[in-house]
């Protein structure tokens, strides 16, 4: 990028950590193809204390981190629930819901730094949860920018449903999306807050709103890439009235694996390549206690390695002590003496764990974040979606991609978890089977491409985020290249 004077990016995530993440990703890969930009990011107290305390000071160091404040008592929240990670589901519309009252400080923040700068941002990029940013970036005259960090096709049929609620006009388990024809999705594929809306409960509220406001931005920004999803994206252009570009991947740097988490890269490095399934359902969700046992049953049925990371399942606190009940008797000493299988409880350095050689499979939520990470690493995926674009993602990974064969969904207790399917699929993706083959064969590719899409000369990726430079740059006249 050349610049005649130093420009100013703000990047401003929703408050969660599949959210901050790619954000702060993003703010990384900005500085380092841009060393002269200024980026700022914004968040409130809680998560700048927790970026600036969980993530690589060096590449950190250069961008500016500020916070805003943020009261979640004012809104009937508990005061540590700054993030969705801290607070059980039910509660988490709330915190949409009080998120809005962060326009006035983040408005003042805009101000204070266009005093500083002596002008304002040359562009605002924010999460789809802040969209109603567009107001701030208008009185400024910033260019504004969402960006997405979920999948486009996830997005798009995500917000489709919540736009339109197609499954209360029809009794029917599978129906069409309305501007989709061809786009064809099933009852169960429904989380239960969609399921019971009707348009004027809190979820409706919020994301009706937001989605709304998001045709104003000036342009759209994606965490993914052109070749793989050409569907997911042609779809998203078709509701949007702004350009989209992907420029993703946008994953974060691997950190080196933090001490606690020796024993855990220690005990992959003892295992044979490719023969490790790892299990998480991502920073904030769990299964119910009959789903766990179901899952663990079919684990051992099938003589598979696996590394799980664990939380007590639905209805108890996730952050809560882990109690032996909920799995099988004797499980994880079982799986411990017979060297098959490590339980971790908490928190895992996941994309090192799928950056290792050992790790053969990724039994997964599907939360976006977990899907370009995996796949970035060659690992097949092994889908168990719980919630929201979770669901659409395993939905094209497996029909459109074939890079996953779904396993289960949902994490309602009601939701089929069976130990037999559980073994067949984990025995097909991890031994070798005739589709477990065809699905390696299919990530390879994919993981060719998204390798592609940041390669210079241009890539599809470098493409976009050059593209959506020039075209902030052109409103301000300043005269900005990448
Ligand atoms: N993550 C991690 N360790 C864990 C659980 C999650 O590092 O034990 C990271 C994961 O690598 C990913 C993010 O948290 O970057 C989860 O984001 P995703 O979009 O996959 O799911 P979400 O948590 O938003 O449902």
């Amino acid at each position: 990028m050349e610049d005649g004077e130093r420009q100013h990016v703000v990047l401003f995530p929703f408050m969660a950590q599949g959210h901050i993440t790619p954000f702060v990703a993003l703010a990384e890969l900005l500085r380092r193809r841009c060393p002269t930009l200024i980026v700022t990011l914004v968040s409130t107290p809680l998560n700048i204390q927790k970026i600036k305390s969980s993530s690589c000071p060096p590449s950190l160091s250069s961008i500016r981190l500020r916070s805003i404040p943020f009261s979640p008592a004012a809104h009937g929240l508990p005061p540590e629930a700054e993030t969705t990670g801290a607070i059980p589901f039910h509660q988490i519309v709330t915190l949409l819901h009080a998120s809005r009252s962060l326009q006035p400080a983040f408005e003042q923040l805009i101000e204070d730094i266009t005093q500083e700068d002596g002008r304002p941002p040359l562009c605002i990029i924010a999460d789809n949860f802040f969209a109603w940013s567009v107001h701030v970036a208008r009185r400024f005259g910033a260019f504004h920018s969402i960006f997405f960090t979920s999948g486009a096709y996830g997005t798009t049929v995500d917000s489709s449903l919540w736009t339109h609620l197609p499954h209360r006009k029809t009794n029917s388990d599978e129906f069409p999306l309305p501007e989709f024809p061809d786009t064809i999705i099933h009852r169960s594929q429904l989380p239960k807050h969609l399921l019971m809306a009707d348009g004027t409960d809190p979820w409706s509220d919020f994301l009706q709103g937001q989605i709304s406001l998001s045709s104003e931005t000036d342009a759209v920004i994606i965490n993914t890439v052109e070749e793989v999803e050409k569907t997911g994206l042609r779809m998203l252009r078709k509701v949007l009235p702004c350009p989209v570009w992907p420029v993703g991947p946008v994953l974060s740097s691997p950190s080196s694996a933090s001490a606690g988490n020796d024993h855990i890269m220690k005990w992959l490095d003892s295992q044979p390549p490719a023969s490790v399934l790892y299990i998480s359902f991502g920073s904030q969700n769990t299964i119910a206690a009959p789903q766990m046992k179901e899952l663990a049953m079919g684990l051992e049925a099938s003589r598979t390695r696996f590394l799980w990371v664990i939380r007590p399942p639905v209805g108890f606190d996730v952050k809560g002590e882990f109690k032996a009940e909920w799995l099988p008797e004797k499980f994880e000493e079982r799986m411990r003496d017979e060297g098959t299988g490590v339980l971790v409880h908490g928190w895992a350095p996941q994309l090192e764990i799928l950056s290792h050689a050992s790790t053969g499979g990724f039994l997964s939520h599907c939360g976006w974040n977990s899907v370009l990470e995996s796949l970035s690493r060659g690992v097949p995926i092994v889908a168990w979606p719980l919630s929201g674009d979770q669901l659409y993602n395993a939905k094209i990974m497996e029909e459109e991609l074939g890079v996953c064969v779904e396993v289960a969904r949902g994490n309602m207790e009601s939701s089929k978890a069976d130990r037999v399917v559980v073994e067949k699929v984990v025995k097909e993706v991890m031994h070798g089977g005739q589709r477990g083959k065809e699905i390696r064969r299919r990530v390879e590719e994919v993981r060719g491409l998204m390798k592609e899409a940041w390669r210079d000369g241009p890539g599809s990726s470098v493409k976009g985020l050059s593209e959506f430079f020039r075209a902030a740059a052109s409103m301000r006249g300043a005269g900005l290249k990448m």
